[in-house]
């Protein structure tokens, strides 16, 4: 499978066509952004624990019955996934106080939640992704009740499947961000689940291994993803 167009740079993967219109190459770069762009880097080897560890953890979930846009891993930093329409839905679970939600409540980070949290962001960069409840979703049609409860279902599933897997791991899954696509009447898990994407703190000694070193000037950052990396065993 071979590269034909750039159909869209973003923030941490360009996006390419191929000569199949029912799949893309997603290639996965070192940059890292926060605050919506405003904060700008490198996070060296990035680009590959993100990739690798994206289709990693895809490959688990299709196995758990949660369907995804994986076809196959090209090489370190590129994988062949099913193009799908994007639901413009940043869906958020949380298992603990963190974040945005921590700021918001008045809360301290890491306080365990009596059940997990979901939430969506209406996923436009130009609004800085605001926050909105699935009656938004519904009328501003980004997506259907039917897509609502399917996309419901994957994302709690998800949760069970990756709080499990990291737990082994010692480490504990504070919040993570999904998204899901449109692919032949079918919504699909889609984009990546990375430490860019998930809260992942170590079990004893609470140290943060995602993108929040990079976020909070912590230091590490690097070091972070490998020793994710490390512990999932795709090292
Ligand atoms: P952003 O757009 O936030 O800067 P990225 O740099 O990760 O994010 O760019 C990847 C883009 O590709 C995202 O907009 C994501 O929604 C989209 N995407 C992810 N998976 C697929 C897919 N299977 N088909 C089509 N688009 C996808
Ligand atoms: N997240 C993400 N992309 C975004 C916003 C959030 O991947 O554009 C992830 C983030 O890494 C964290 C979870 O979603 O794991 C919850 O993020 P939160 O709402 O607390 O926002 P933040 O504090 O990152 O602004």
């Amino acid at each position: 499978m071979e590269k034909k167009e750039l159909l869209y740079e973003g923030k941490a993967k360009k996006v390419y066509t191929t000569e199949d219109p029912d799949v893309l190459i997603v290639s996965y770069k070192d940059d890292a952004t926060a605050f919506n762009g405003l904060k700008k880097g490198t996070i060296v080897g990035k680009g590959a624990v993100n990739n690798r560890m994206t289709n990693f953890i895809f490959k688990k979930l299709e196995a758990k019955g949660v369907p995804t846009h994986l076809v196959e891993e090209l090489n370190d930093r590129e994988t062949v996934v099913k193009k799908v329409e994007i639901i413009p839905l940043e869906v958020i679970i949380r298992n603990y106080s963190a974040g945005s939600f921590a700021k918001k409540m008045g809360m301290e980070e890491g306080i365990k939640f009596a059940c997990p949290t979901l939430e969506f962001s209406y996923k436009n960069d130009d609004l800085g992704d605001p926050f909105i409840n699935s009656y938004y979703a519904l009328a501003l049609e980004l997506a259907t009740q039917d897509e609502i409860d399917k996309i419901t279902e994957y994302a709690f599933k998800v949760n069970e499947v990756l709080k499990e897997y990291f737990d082994r791991l010692n480490i504990d899954l504070i919040d993570f961000k999904i998204e899901f696509g449109r692919y032949h009447n079918q919504v699909i898990l889609a984009d990546e689940i990375s430490p860019d994407t998930c809260r992942l703190w170590d079990k004893d000694t609470h140290e943060k291994l995602d993108k929040d070193r990079f976020r909070r000037d912590l230091g590490g950052v690097e070091d972070a993803y490998e020793e994710v990396f490390r512990r999932l065993g795709i090292r």
